[in-house]
């Protein structure tokens, strides 16, 4: 397939990583990569994350055989990088993101692929890493991982995107633009904010020696539950304001549940709150192993 990246950071980059590492002469792979710096750019070529590899697209050659355009930047850039690439793409070329919500992208980005008689299916691959830009890349990195795709009445255009995604090792479910962005606002985006929190509060500890004591003695356990806050600023202020309703949603209800279980501490109910302690360890299986 002959495939091209825009945006070759974490996720774009790791995905070119896999897509040319499994090419092979009976199923070749050519990728080629778009990113702002031309820096960039170069470190793609050299990691062998893309054949080819340009600050402007005008300067990659061929690009009429294209299949698929994954849209690997950050959030706010994926509509207008949509709008600027698709006037220069073939008929029947497919687009789709990697954005890490749906709504807002979803319905906009196939209007503008309609007008050039070009197929968009949304997705969202679920891999990800504390570390960002192209320096960040991992091989392997969507391996049995899960991946949404949203419908699209184009089946020849999702069974494309579906394929892609498989082909790095991606366990896929297709979800409407909401109820991906209701779902994931409960277990990825809410848990960044929450996970922020933790650390800011341990920061306003005031005396200094205590403090001190806490960074030398944080281990595996506030590495688990530190590790989604000490993650991309800039990845998570655009979670909450593209997906605001569904975050602020399950911020409250997490606030809610914080603010009982202050209660039963207040109020010294202790097989309360070991019965409280016990649902969630059972209930902590429906999410992960
Ligand atoms: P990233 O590491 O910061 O990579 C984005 C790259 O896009 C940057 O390195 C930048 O490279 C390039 N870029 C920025 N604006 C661009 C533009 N207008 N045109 C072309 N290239 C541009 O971020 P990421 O973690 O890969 O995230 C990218 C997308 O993946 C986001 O939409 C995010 O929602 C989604 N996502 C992220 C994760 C995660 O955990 N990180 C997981 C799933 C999905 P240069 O400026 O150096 O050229």
């Amino acid at each position: 397939m002959k495939i091209g990246i825009v945006g070759l950071g974490l996720i774009g980059g790791s995905l070119g990583l896999d897509l040319l590492a499994q090419s092979s002469e009976s199923e070749p792979n050519y990728i080629w990569g778009i990113s702002r710096s031309p820096d960039t750019c170069k470190q793609a070529e050299a990691i062998a994350a893309v054949n080819i590899a340009s600050t402007n697209i005008q300067n990659i050659p061929d690009v009429a055989n294209t299949d698929i355009v994954v849209i690997c930047t950050p959030i706010a850039s994926i509509l207008p990088t949509i709008q600027a690439l698709a006037p220069q793409l073939p008929q029947n070329v497919i687009f789709t993101d990697v954005g890490s919500v749906k709504a807002a992208i979803v319905e906009p980005a196939s209007k503008i692929c309609q007008q050039f008689g070009q197929g968009f299916v949304g997705s969202h691959p679920m891999a990800g890493t504390a570390f960002q830009g192209i320096s960040a890349v991992e091989r392997n990195l969507f391996q049995n991982r899960p991946c949404v795709i949203t419908p699209s009445e184009d089946q020849a255009a999702l069974a494309k995107v579906r394929s892609l995604w498989q082909s790095v090792g991606m366990q896929i479910y297709e979800a409407s633009p909401e109820d991906h962005d209701r779902a994931v606002a409960m277990i990825s985006h809410a848990p960044v904010m929450v996970s922020a929190s933790l650390i800011a509060a341990c920061q306003q500890e005031s005396d200094r020696s205590v403090l001190q004591l806490a960074q030398n003695l944080a281990s595996s356990g506030f590495r688990d539950t530190s590790r989604v806050g000490g993650g991309n600023p800039e990845l998570g202020r655009l979670m909450a304001e593209y997906n605001q309703s569904a975050i602020l949603r399950s911020l409250y209800t997490y606030q809610q549940s914080l603010q009982s279980v202050i209660k039963l501490i207040e109020q010294n109910q202790w097989a309360e709150l070991e019965a409280f302690l016990a649902d969630t360890q059972s209930d902590r299986n429906f999410y992960v192993e």
